[in-house]
């Protein structure tokens, strides 16, 4: 049986994720940027909360895993870093697997955004939940990787199947887009940016994405396209042509 996500906003421009496993009713929730926002959505929804799944160790991300832990007894499952601001029952990395009721989330290593980043996929349902490393048009600042190992990040979630739903923690498509399209001058890119921006002022979510979607338009999926926008010889890694598309975007004033 397939999985029922709730997707609410919270803090300034955060998304909380709520997965409920549909055979036996257990829910996780995707990192945990704000407790209260968080306890009042599983109340809203009646769901009681079994699991925090954190992505990497930002205050936004695992902030509330301490007070989520004492008010439900969830489990808490995430990478190591966590520890650094949060409590955590169990490390998980690369290759690992979480089960949710039935539900199967393979954890993928996503470093970059920060060192020990991970994304939980779940295959069945076609369902990524990528934190901050890959956002609608747009990709996790490197705080703590280098630009090779986001770009190997990136790269392990842009090969998901084109159908899949992607559930990024941050609604920054509309500043996304503008960045895109100063760089990109492609009619789809075009076309989606004027989606996004009608969207944003009805004040309707943009999230969650399609991988089909970001493969699409996303500049820094695209980035080996866009050598030349950025200066680069067709010969030029593609990885270079990301570190160069990242390091326009951290200086963009859109
Ligand atoms: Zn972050």
């Amino acid at each position: 049986m397939p999985v029922d996500v709730r997707q609410f906003p919270c803090l300034d421009d955060n998304y909380g994720f709520l997965v409920r496993d549909q055979a036996t009713g257990r829910t996780a929730v995707v990192d945990t940027p704000d407790a209260e926002a968080i306890l009042r959505e599983l109340k809203a929804a009646g769901w009681s909360l079994s699991m925090i799944l954190n992505t990497h160790w930002h205050p936004d991300h695992a902030g509330g895993n301490a007070r989520l832990k004492a008010e439900t007894g969830c489990e808490i499952v995430g990478p190591a870093e966590v520890r650094r601001i949060a409590p955590l029952d169990r490390e998980v990395g690369e290759g690992d697997e979480v089960m949710l009721g039935e539900t199967r989330f393979r954890v993928l290593d996503t470093g970059g955004h920060t060192l020990g980043h991970v994304a939980y996929v779940d295959d069945a349902d076609g369902v990524a939940f990528v934190g901050d490393t890959l956002f609608a048009l747009g990709c996790g600042r490197l705080f703590e990787g280098e630009p090779q190992q986001m770009w190997s990040s990136l790269s392990k979630i842009a090969a998901l199947p084109p159908e899949t739903r992607v559930y990024c923690a941050h609604e920054y498509t509309a500043s996304n887009a503008r960045f895109a399209l100063s760089v990109d001058p492609s009619p789809a890119l075009r076309a989606r940016a004027d989606q996004v921006f009608s969207a944003r002022q009805r004040g309707e979510p943009t999230v969650p994405t399609t991988i089909g979607a970001e493969r699409d338009t996303n500049p820094f999926l695209r980035a080996p396209a866009l050598k030349a926008a950025v200066g680069l010889g067709e010969g030029a890694p593609d990885w270079q042509a990301f570190a160069a598309l990242r390091a326009a975007k951290d200086s963009f004033k859109g």
